[in-house]
């Protein structure tokens, strides 16, 4: 390898390019937000050269003649104090010429779009933001004004390199050249402000802080004038392969830079080395935020793949479940043929006995930060909860360690953050309580008012408080924890149990004794829109909810199935009256038939509301109740 001192071909075609609108104006940004952590385009540098020296590797797997007689993978510094360049040299799997031009400034990388859209006016939180979204090569431009690449693709004769320079002014231009060596050499031209990174002691610093783990050895010059003897900077060994008790945290957290694109800290780590019957290494990384991409069906998620330290491929999506997609890290066996592709990790035994392993050490790991280090775990919950509980449906052979990492908002609880835990829950439980009681809706605001809750909460006993979209079907795929059963609080009897004391139950008969004269025709009022009319057990301040049975789909549930245009199965909610509330109790003693129907009806309707629903004939409803106004006010002219 030398440096890019270009030869153009005869027939050269010089071209000029424009960035893609959205490379320029991430370039501008980088350049103005990134610059106090300006030598962070090292690392990205070397990290891409590290990528192309894998990708070779692995290529040379199918087609060792790649390797040429240069088969000893390496990276290179080069750095001229006196020009005022640095040049990073790697004798990977290069590009050619139209690769060149696609993957260095027309097509915005996925994740350049996203990064747009999630941009704040305010230049702090850009420069966090922007670490999120890997910004790698161009990361070249906050500290040079002028960037060449020169490279050469593995496999293509010498007349097939190409010469890509550009001064980040909106353009770039390319030519083809003439070029022996493999890879790819990227020199800067440092601006002014920043001939630091020229000088090889800062460089080498600056290697072994963010690049030690590369596992090519990163070489520079030994010191000396013009000394034409190389040594090799950093550990030059994959980070996972070394022995957990010889690896400080930094480098872990290094490491995880490099490997999640993310320039925040992880908040847990596991190194282990599986040996025996089978044998793997594999490090994984629980993120401190969770990407943009998180909820994208098609977004790349898994681990790294190595086989005997040989990179096979990213996004090795088998090695985990889907709820756990939002781990980082490594798995390196030495078990699977190197030539493995995804079609067979889907078949391959060895594969779906390391995924159960991996899945086993990923909650243990959680189990661990909810045990020991609270804050993180908040913190983990908060990015990464929902995608979590997606496993209480997906992994029943783990639910039993998956239960206690569950956090919920609860009425016990003044924030609407969830910070309770099951166990938590069971041990404020009152005596006597022998269900686990929560309620869902809109918001946990609105979870919180609900007409349900209200008898327990006067009880005094603990709701959880739930309002995701998924909230529904997780609670509807739990029977118990330790024993102590589920009970959604808006669904069929509230089975207080043996929280009511006897003379509440007498009471409670009597009452229902009592009014069934009044439930009966309140039933006949409304007709078929509801099952029956029955005694409410759970309102206090509300005259009247309705009620679905056990197994019922629940209203929200019913909305969504219907708006994705699907049959919903035809289920009828009782309605719930509270006879202690002034307008049952009005109700009862209303002799005129026909203002007894319309109030009946206008209990329904505002019950129908009150659970998020939308009324069938919302004129009606507005009618009734204008006539209900128009009568008081007649009422008080009189
Ligand atoms: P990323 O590394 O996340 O893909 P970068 O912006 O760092 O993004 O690099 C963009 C692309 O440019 C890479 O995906 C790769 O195709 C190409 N590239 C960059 N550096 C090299 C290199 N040293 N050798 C070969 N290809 C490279
Ligand atoms: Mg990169």
């Amino acid at each position: 390898m030398t440096g890019p001192e270009p030869t153009a071909n005869a027939a050269a075609d010089r071209q000029t390019h424009g960035f893609q609108a959205e490379v320029r104006e991430l370039l501008k940004l980088m350049i103005h937000s990134l610059y106090s952590h300006r030598e962070i385009f090292l690392r990205e540098l070397i990290s891409n050269a590290s990528d192309a020296n894998d990708r070779l590797r692995f290529a040379a797997i199918e087609a060792p003649a790649l390797l040429e007689s240069d088969a000893e993978l390496a990276i290179r510094v080069e750095a001229d104090p006196a020009a005022g360049t640095v040049t990073i040299l790697d004798n990977g799997i290069g590009m050619t010429r139209e690769e060149a031009v696609a993957n260095l400034g027309t097509i915005a990388r996925s994740g350049t779009a996203e990064f747009f859209r999630s941009l704040s006016g305010e230049r702090q939180k850009d420069a966090q933001l922007i670490g999120q979204f890997g910004v790698g090569f161009y990361s070249a431009f906050i500290v040079a004004d002028r960037v060449e690449v020169l490279s050469r693709k593995a496999g293509v004769p010498a007349a097939g390199g190409v010469h890509w320079e550009s001064r980040a002014d909106g353009e770039f231009t390319v030519q083809s050249v003439t070029r022996e060596e493999r890879g790819t050499a990227i020199r800067l031209h440092l601006k002014a402000e920043a001939k630091e990174f020229a000088d090889p002691f800062r460089l080498r610093a600056l290697i072994r802080k963010y690049s030690d783990h590369i596992a090519f050895p990163v070489r520079m010059r030994k010191e000396g004038e013009a000394s034409l003897e190389y040594e090799t900077v950093n550990q030059a060994k994959a980070l996972w392969v070394r022995p957990r008790a010889e690896i400080p945290e930094e480098e872990y957290r290094q490491f995880y830079q490099h490997l999640a694109h993310d320039f925040t800290e992880p908040l847990a780590w596991s190194h282990n080395r599986v040996e025996g019957k089978r044998e793997y290494t594999s490090l994984l990384y629980i993120p401190g935020r969770a990407p943009f991409d998180l909820w994208q069906r098609e977004a790349a998620h898994g681990l790294k793949l190595y086989v005997k330290r040989v990179f096979i491929m990213d996004d090795a999506e088998q090695f985990l479940p889907q709820y756990l997609r939002f781990v980082k890290g490594v798995v390196d066996s030495s078990d699977l043929p190197l030539n493995v592709s995804r079609e067979l990790l889907q078949k391959e035994p060895e594969v779906e006995a390391i995924r159960g392993s991996l899945t086993k050490r990923v909650l243990d790991m959680l189990a661990r930060l909810a045990k020991d280090e609270l804050d993180k775990y908040a913190t983990f919950w908060k990015e990464f909860g929902t995608v979590l509980k997606e496993g209480v449906g997906q992994d029943v052979a783990n639910r039993t360690a998956l239960l206690p990492l569950l956090r919920f908002a609860s009425t016990h609880e003044a924030g609407d953050e969830p910070g309770v835990s099951l166990a938590h829950y069971v041990e404020r439980m009152k005596p006597g309580q022998d269900r686990i009681y929560y309620i869902i809706a809109e918001s946990i605001a609105a979870a919180r008012r609900s007409p349900y809750i209200e008898r327990l909460t006067e009880r005094g006993l603990e709701v959880l408080l739930l309002s995701e979209r998924i909230d529904e079907w997780v609670m509807g795929q739990l029977e118990d924890f330790e024993g102590k059963r589920f009970k959604d609080a808006a669904r069929g009897d509230l089975e207080l149990g043996p929280l009511e004391s006897e003379a509440e139950r007498k009471q409670r008969e009597e009452a229902l004794k009592e009014s069934k004269g009044l439930l009966k025709k309140v039933k006949d009022a409304i007709g078929e829109d509801v099952l029956e009319v029955r005694l409410s057990t759970r309102l206090k301040e509300s005259p009247a909810c309705l009620v679905l049975d056990e197994h019922d789909l629940s209203a929200g549930m019913r909305r969504i199935l219907a708006a994705a245009g699907q049959k919903v199965p035809d289920s009828k909610p009782a309605l719930e009256l509270n006879v202690g509330h002034p307008l049952v109790k009005y109700l009862e003693g209303l002799g005129d038939a026909a203002r007894f129907k319309e109030l009946a009806l206008l209990l329904h309707e505002q019950a129908q509301l009150a659970e998020g629903g939308q009324l069938g004939n919302p004129v009606q409803f507005v009618q009734r109740l204008n006539r209900l106004l128009v009568s008081l006010t007649e009422d008080h002219t009189e």
